[in-house]
């Protein structure tokens, strides 16, 4: 017990702290901008806890609340685009996240040095982004994640300044890459919501997609590209466009020796918009008499538990309230009863129409709602 104290000791701390002083990087104190969106808060994250995130790709996504972003930016770094990109998320003082492509940290290791040392966190991207990365043998798929996590750290001159973080080119994992991934400690990192830099459209349409799909979701994580002129022009305006819808940016870091992961619940990785509770299936008419069904006396846990009434296509005459008449083959019923040949009853006609009751035709008296009203009579009359 007093192992995990004193383990649980520095999360507290850093708690109360954040409440006592709040967050570093807030607006207000951005230095020189005082509109700045700035860095609302920092999670931290353990790849061994949950290991694939970002929607387009996995069922998970990051623990984010309501109308929380996380800007992530890849395929760089290529001046000049990223050196004015690091610009910019600097004079607004908001912390991102690049995934670095080897080849290109090999071409330009000083600015991928320079997005660490400006508090960002950077993970890898592959080593040359084959596009068609689900096409390659394993072998061939380690290699482009071993060799641009080498040519990362060589960029970074420190083991311990690349996060255990990796995305896919082109979002094109597979299974096994995601196991070696796994298998490495290396989180898989998906996104919630393109903003289509990668097209050649305008940096207002890029814009304007990136907040209706961030709009639409309620935040998330989305997906920009350090090496275009149009996100370079879009940035600011999706800043601003965030900072004034309420949007705020959040700081993702892995876990270390001395940084533990940020306390969360399992269902605060599923997307908000998936977290919604699920009303168990009771047929509104069945609810009329809850006496007779005992709902009245089950809990809330058992009234969940309650298997949901499977849709009966072809119906029966069980259940009905007089048991003597027996169900008939669909085939002989509709050979029997010329009813069977009428049009169907479906939408408004169906309330001037009374119901039809040969065997075959008991969808309008909704069979499965019988049988249950017809088993708590017949427990009653047992009582
Ligand atoms: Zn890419």
């Amino acid at each position: 017990m007093i192992i995990k104290l004193k383990r649980q000791l520095p999360l507290l701390a850093s708690i109360l702290a954040s409440f006592a002083f709040g967050s570093p990087a807030i607006a207000s104190e951005c230095a020189g901008n005082p509109s700045a969106i700035g860095t609302s808060r920092t999670i931290v994250v353990d790849p061994r806890a949950h290991g694939r995130i970002g929607t387009m790709s996995y069922p998970e996504t990051l623990p984010l609340r309501d109308k929380e972003v996380v800007l992530t930016f890849d395929d760089g770094p290529l001046p000049p685009y990223t050196s004015k990109i690091l610009d910019i998320l600097k004079s607004e003082c908001v912390h991102a996240t690049f995934f670095i492509v080897g080849s290109m940290a090999k071409a330009y290791p000083a600015l991928v040095r320079r997005a660490y040392e400006e508090g960002h966190t950077i993970g890898t991207h592959s080593m040359s982004h084959p596009l068609a990365f689900r096409k390659l043998t394993e072998e061939q798929a380690k290699a482009q994640i071993e060799d641009g996590i080498t040519a990362t750290v060589q960029a970074l001159g420190d083991p311990s300044h690349l996060a255990p973080f990796f995305r896919f080119p082109g979002f094109g994992r597979t299974n096994a890459a995601d196991e070696y991934l796994a298998s490495r400690g290396i989180m898989a990192w998906g996104a919630d919501e393109p903003a289509d830099d990668w097209k050649k459209i305008s940096s207002d349409e890029i814009v304007r997609r990136a907040m209706r799909r961030l709009e639409s979701k309620g935040g998330g994580v989305l997906l920009l590209h350090d090496i275009h002129a149009r996100t370079l022009a879009a940035l600011p305006t999706i800043l601003k466009e965030l900072k004034a819808r309420g949007f705020r940016i959040v700081h993702v870091v892995p876990t270390h020796a001395d940084r533990p992961a940020t306390v969360t619940a399992d269902a605060d990785w599923l997307p908000r918009w998936r977290r919604r509770y699920v009303q168990p299936a009771i047929p509104i008419a069945a609810v009329l008499d809850p006496d007779g069904l005992v709902l009245a006396k089950k809990s809330a846990d058992a009234l969940c538990a309650l298997t949901p009434v499977p849709r009966v296509k072809q119906a029966s005459a069980e259940g009905r309230r007089k048991p003597a008449v027996q169900a008939k083959p669909a085939a002989q019923a509709k050979a029997a009863s010329p009813a069977a040949d009428r049009p169907s009853t479906h939408g408004k006609a169906r309330s001037h129409e009374p119901p039809i009751s040969v065997a075959g035709h008991g969808h309008h008296r909704r069979p499965h709602v019988e049988r249950i009203r017809a088993e708590a009579l017949g427990k009653r009359a047992m009582q």
